[in-house]
């Protein structure tokens, strides 16, 4: 869109920054920033400034417990929320800093400068290369008004699709498999639902590390004696597989071999419920004939497990009134991962577990929001409201919603996180943005990404906390207000909406994201709509926009967030507070062109990089409980610290011994894209041929650093472009 020369003077539009309370802090309600199951927090002030005026200052620890009164998580904390008080003051960034080459220090410059540099650069390319070379790599902590505002500004009114986030590493698969087996994203299930199932399915989830509160609800069910049963399928065993009536310990990239010897089983000993199949489901022919193929001796040699464990889990199934399946990153991070979401989406399709108390494919969400970065239309192909970029009647309907010319929002889908990586290869783009995230810890193959970023002119870095990987490759670093410091909403995995509240003032100059994207925008020449002087105006909006959709939030806004707490949509206008809906797809209509849900016959195809002689083993990589992806805030909690001191590599005493590794040895651990040290642990909890590494360790961490996405491949699902970092053929050899 052309800048509105005829706008309204910048000096009429005040600046929008965080505002506190003035009186003395009292306690605020918020979502816990770290997972998506997005529990409810109550933060208490430092006891120092309880009874001081005005005093939320950023200095000074707050305190966090469970709020018993938030509907996700009834009080429940696990120690990454019930320690975040004492990380949100470490280590901030207070001012832009700004350097030309990345191997120059940083000076500090005013944000008037930095905001002219944006400027300057962003039209420089646009008039050189065009909006192509432009490109944002956000995350799942932003919250939904800093989401909505730079997808706004990069698709609207810049004309780029290059809008993509972490969550591309983390969930995009679930996304890709709702729609193509649902007809829409958006999980079907609630929370509610592990009280009522009686076989909850987890698969690829390590859920009582990674979703702690979730595993505890469980547990304490099955402690009172009432169920649920539990199989899990993990090739490591985990805290999860501790708890559970079944592990299947399959091997790495076979889960889809998996639910096609599940589905043999439902059609041999009459699982399938013709009548649920006849009227609700298309495709069904050709998975039948798929899952003919997979009898139990095939599928076992296939996934290494015992026959009779899958005839179990068949049994169960069988048995099952309810039937829950909960998955995350490893199903999702997989060559296979949109096809694999689709084999839990058929076994549940043609059982009828679907729509209805205790039933469902329940997809949980790695990041706090990274639910509601779905909804904004956080990801290269996707516009607000579960629109598609490539839909050319969603695209009319956000060019009317935002003012803007019918054709201004470019056609195709924009470049994916990867897609980025190679882009800057290429020489491609001008200028790669990074929103609170760390992708120098988190995208596979580092080395070549490093590589690539040396290429991009302009770095620039938004983000709370100094001295992160990423960091140490940009040129523009901007301070970024956080959670705490910034009013917003997110999105936990039941599609429950929290209103954050600012209690403390941010650091500095460090400003909320879209209070920049906003001020940018309007220096770009985009003056009226982005006018937003509060993120309560930006998140109207927004739901505005979700009128009619399935993720229909119209009804929503902060002023009925902060009155009535927490809320589950589909919300549209006029809903009374609570109204929300618990579960979808409860009268079986799905929104396909037919209303039907479609079954999909997806062959099995194994590991992108499957193990051979020259590299015999399959690293795969994962998360510890009291960890946050790279660390920058869990880096400072001394509990945490205690519990996970150091990165370890789990390996089974058989492979081992193969090369000399003894427990407490390091290793030389050496895949195709480079090679990192790890100190040894050995454990007959990983199945042999696979070894395990968490991947929180990045380069900052110093003499504990241990890179393990260094070692991955950036090889992925080709529908959902999620690259598969759950299994990387390596070697080992003491170091
Ligand atoms: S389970 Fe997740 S959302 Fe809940 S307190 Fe722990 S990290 Fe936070």
């Amino acid at each position: 869109m052309a800048p509105d020369s005829s706008a309204a003077p910048l000096a009429t539009i005040p600046a929008a920054t965080t505002t506190v309370n003035a009186a003395a802090p009292v306690a605020a309600q918020a979502q816990c920033p770290y997972c998506g199951v997005g529990c409810g927090l109550e933060l208490k002030p430092p006891a120092n400034l309880a009874s001081v005026p005005g005093a939320a200052a950023a200095e000074g620890q707050w305190t966090a417990r469970g709020d018993r009164h938030h509907p996700s998580s009834l009080g429940q904390v696990c120690v990454k929320g019930a320690t975040v008080g004492e990380t949100l003051h470490h280590n901030r960034l207070t001012t832009p800093l700004w350097r030309e080459r990345t191997d120059q220090p940083f000076t500090p410059i005013s944000w008037e400068r930095a905001f002219t540099l944006l400027v300057e650069r962003i039209q420089a390319t646009l008039a050189s290369k065009g909006p192509q070379a432009l490109a944002i790599y956000g995350s799942g902590q932003m919250l939904c008004e800093d989401y909505y505002l730079a997808n706004k500004l990069l698709k609207g009114f810049l004309g780029s699709n290059n809008f993509d986030s972490n969550s591309r590493l983390c969930m995009s698969s679930a996304v890709a498999g709702y729609q193509r087996s649902l007809g829409s994203d958006g999980p079907p299930c609630c929370y509610d639902d592990l009280d009522l199932a009686d076989l909850v399915l987890l698969i690829g989830t390590n859920t009582a590390e990674c979703h702690p509160v979730l595993f505890q609800r469980l547990l304490k069910r099955k402690r009172k004696g009432a169920g649920p049963r539990l199989v899990v399928v993990d090739p490591r065993a985990t805290a999860t597989s501790d708890a559970a009536d079944l592990h299947l310990a399959i091997r790495p990239g076979t889960d889809l071999a998996l639910l096609c010897g599940l589905g043999h089983l439902l059609l041999e000993r009459a699982g399938v419920d013709p009548a649920f199949v006849a009227a609700h489901t298309e495709g069904f022919a050709e998975l039948e004939t798929l899952w003919r193929a997979w009898d139990p001796a095939r599928t076992a040699a296939v996934c290494g497990i015992a026959a009779a464990d899958l005839r179990q889990l068949a049994e169960w199934w069988l048995q099952a009134s309810a039937a829950l399946s909960l998955w995350s990153m490893g199903v999702n991070q997989s060559r296979e991962g949109t096809a694999t979401v689709a084999g839990i989406c058929n076994l549940h399709l043609v059982s009828g577990q679907i729509g209805r108390p205790g039933a469902g494919p329940f997809s949980l969400t790695g990041q706090p929001n990274a639910m509601g970065g779905r909804e904004v239309g956080g990801l290269a192909q996707l516009l607000p409201g579960y629109r598609a970029v490539a839909d050319p009647e969603h695209r009319a309907a956000v060019e009317r919603h935002w003012g803007l010319a019918p054709g201004s929002i470019a056609p195709q889908s924009g470049l994916s996180a990867w897609q980025q990586i190679e882009a800057m290869e290429r020489g491609e783009l001008d200028l790669w943005w990074v929103v609170a995230s760390n992708p120098l810890v988190s995208l596979p193959s580092l080395d070549r990404v490093r590589a690539a970023l040396a290429r991009c002119p302009l770095v620039v870095l938004s983000e709370a906390y100094a001295g992160t990987e990423t960091e140490a490759v940009a040129h523009l670093v901007l301070p970024a207000a956080q959670w705490s410091e910034k009013e917003g909403v997110m999105v936990n995995s039941e599609r429950r909406v929290t209103l954050c509240h600012a209690f403390r003032q941010p650091p500095g100059e460090a400003r909320p994201d879209w209070a920049v994207f906003a001020e940018l925008g309007r220096r770009l020449g985009f003056v009226e709509p982005f006018s937003f002087v509060s993120a309560a105006e930006v998140y109207a909006e927004f739901v505005a926009l979700t009128a009619g959709r399935l993720c229909d939030s119209s009804g929503l806004s902060h002023q009925l967030l902060a009155e009535h707490g927490p809320q589950q949509w589909p919300f549209p206008a006029g809903t009374a507070p609570g109204g929300g809906q618990a579960r979808l797809y409860t009268d079986h209509r799905f929104p396909t062109p037919s209303g039907r849900a479609r079954l999909w016959a997806d062959l099995p195809l194994g590991l992108a990089e499957p193990p051979d002689a020259a590299y015999p083993l399959v690293l795969t990589v994962g998360r510890v409980l009291g960890h946050w992806h790279t660390m920058t805030r869990t880096a400072h909690v001394a509990r945490v610290g205690k519990a996970h001191p150091e990165p370890l590599l789990e390996v089974h005493p058989m492979d081992a011994a193969r090369v000399a590794l003894a427990d407490g040895a390091l290793a030389r651990v050496r895949s195709r894209r480079g090679a990192i040290t790890a100190k040894v642990r050995l454990s007959e909890r990983i199945r042999p041929g696979s070894v395990f590494l968490p991947m929180h360790w990045g380069a900052a961490q110093g003499e504990l650093a241990c890179e393990a996405n260094r070692l991955m491949h950036e090889l992925g699902c080709p529908i959902s472009k999620q690259p598969e970092l759950k299994g990387a053929a390596v070697t080992l050899a003491p170091a």
